[in-house]
C-alpha cells in the first residue's frame, strides 16, 4: 500500500533550527510563566497581526474561554453563535454559564447568516461569537452593524483565520476580541497554544490574571484565575514556524490552485468560491458532494482505501452533539444549511508540504 497521505501535517522548523532557538534556556533554566521566548513571540505576533492587544495562551480553547470569562456576562445571558464549528466553540460558552444560542450559516462561505442574528436577539442576549470558519471571514461589516444597535460583544472565533485579512485589515482586528490557535494541526503553530487579541486595553490584566491563579506578586492573590500559560518550548516552536509562514502559505496556494483546477466546473462538487477584498491563508480545503455520482461518505471511504485521510469536518454539528442534547436550543434541524453542509462536505488533505502528484492522485480518486 502506498504511503499515508494525512489530511493535514504539522509544520515544523529544521531540528537544528529549533535546538538553536532552545539553547538558551539551558541556560536560564527558565521553562515557563512568560519567559523570554514568550515576550519575543508576544511582541512578534503583535506586530504580525498589527493588533493593538494580544495575550498568548496554552492553547486556543482556554484563550476563548477566558475572553469569554474576562467579559463577565450575567450566568444565563445568552450568546448567539453557529453550530458549524469545532466543539471548543459551544463548550467555551457553556463552560462560561451562557446559553448557546445557535444561528444558521450562509449557504457561500459557511461562516454565520448575518440576516438571521436580529431574530435571534432577545433582551437575555449579550454577546455573538461568529467563526471565521476555514479561515473565510465573517461579514465583519454586517456585525459590527448589529453589535452596535443592541450593543452585544463580538469576540470571533478566528482560530482558522491567523493571517487572513480583509481590505488589508488583518484578523485580528474584528469585533471586540479574536482568538487564535495555534494548534499543531492550525497553519501556524506552537505545537499547542493560542491568543487573544483585543481592543479594550482594560481587559489585559483580567486576562493575565485568568491564565495565571491571579498571582499578582509573591504574597498577593488577588483573582480565582486558573492556568492557561504558554511555556518557553511552544513559544519557540512559534519563533521558528513564524519565520517560516509566508514561504508556507505560497506553498499552500499552489496546492489550493492545483485542487481548484482539478475540481473547478465539476457537476455535483461545490467548491468555496474565494471571497472578495480577502487575503486568504489556504487553511483548509473544503468541498461539497451535492448530486455528483459519489456521496461525501463514499468518496471518503475511496479515499481511506488508498491510504488518504480526509476529514467531515464539522460533521457532527455541536447542536447535536450528546452532551447538548437536552438544551432547549439543540437539534440540527433547526440550523438546516449547516445540516446540510454537515452532511456533505469533506476536507481534503492540505499542508505545505502536500505534493502536487499526491494531489492529483487524491483528484483522480475523486473524478475516477
Ligand atoms: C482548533 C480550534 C479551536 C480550539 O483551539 P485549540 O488550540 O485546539 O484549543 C477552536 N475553534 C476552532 C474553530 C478550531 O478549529
Amino acid at each position: 500500500m502506498s504511503a499515508k497521505i494525512n489530511v493535514t501535517r504539522s509544520s515544523m522548523p529544521d531540528f537544528e533550527e529549533y535546538c538553536e532557538e532552545i539553547k538558551d534556556l539551558w541556560d536560564s533554566h527558565w521553562l515557563t510563566n512568560m519567559g523570554a521566548k514568550h515576550k519575543q513571540l508576544e511582541a512578534e505576533l503583535k506586530k504580525y497581526l498589527n493588533t493593538p492587544n494580544i495575550t498568548l495562551y496554552t492553547n486556543g480553547h482556554l484563550a476563548l474561554e477566558n475572553i469569554i470569562a474576562a467579559m463577565d456576562f450575567p450566568k444565563g445571558a445568552e450568546v448567539i453563535t453557529t453550530p458549524f464549528t469545532f466543539a471548543s466553540t459551544t463548550h467555551a460558552i457553556v463552560r462560561n454559564g451562557l446559553i448557546p444560542i445557535f444561528c444558521d450559516v450562509n449557504p457561500k462561505d459557511y461562516t454565520i447568516d448575518v440576516a438571521k442574528i436580529e431574530e435571534l436577539i432577545t433582551d437575555k442576549t449579550c454577546a455573538i461569537v461568529p467563526v471565521h470558519v476555514y479561515g473565510n471571514l465573517c461579514d465583519v461589516d454586517r456585525i459590527a452593524d448589529i453589535a452596535k444597535k443592541y450593543n452585544l460583544k463580538v469576540i470571533y472565533d478566528a482560530a482558522h483565520a491567523f493571517g487572513v485579512t480583509y481590505k488589508g485589515v488583518s484578523s485580528a482586528n474584528f469585533g471586540d476580541a479574536s482568538m487564535f490557535s495555534f494548534h499543531a494541526t492550525k497553519v501556524f503553530n506552537t505545537i499547542e497554544g493560542g491568543a487573544v487579541c483585543f481592543h479594550d486595553n482594560s481587559l489585559s490584566e483580567i486576562l493575565d490574571n485568568l491564565k495565571n491563579f491571579g498571582i499578582k506578586g509573591p504574597e498577593r492573590c488577588v483573582f480565582v484565575g486558573g492556568n492557561a500559560k504558554m511555556n518557553e518550548f511552544q513559544a519557540a516552536m512559534g519563533l521558528c514556524n513564524l519565520r517560516h509562514l509566508s514561504a508556507e502559505l505560497e506553498k499552500r496556494k499552489k496546492v489550493v490552485e492545483h485542487y481548484r483546477e482539478r475540481l473547478a466546473g465539476i457537476k455535483g462538487i461545490v467548491l468555496c468560491a474565494p471571497q472578495a477584498d480577502v487575503e486568504p491563508n489556504y487553511a483548509y480545503f473544503p468541498v461539497v458532494f451535492d448530486g455528483y455520482k459519489y456521496n461525501r461518505d463514499q468518496v471518503f471511504a475511496m479515499l481511506g482505501e488508498q491510504n488518504i485521510v480526509a476529514r467531515k469536518y464539522f460533521y457532527p454539528i455541536t447542536n447535536s452533539f450528546e452532551c447538548y442534547k437536552d438544551y432547549p436550543t439543540a437539534g440540527a434541524e433547526k440550523t438546516p444549511v449547516a445540516k446540510y453542509l454537515s452532511d456533505r462536505v469533506l476536507t481534503l488533505p492540505l499542508y505545505a508540504d502536500l505534493a502536487i502528484e499526491d494531489v492529483d492522485k487524491i483528484c483522480d480518486i475523486i473524478l475516477g
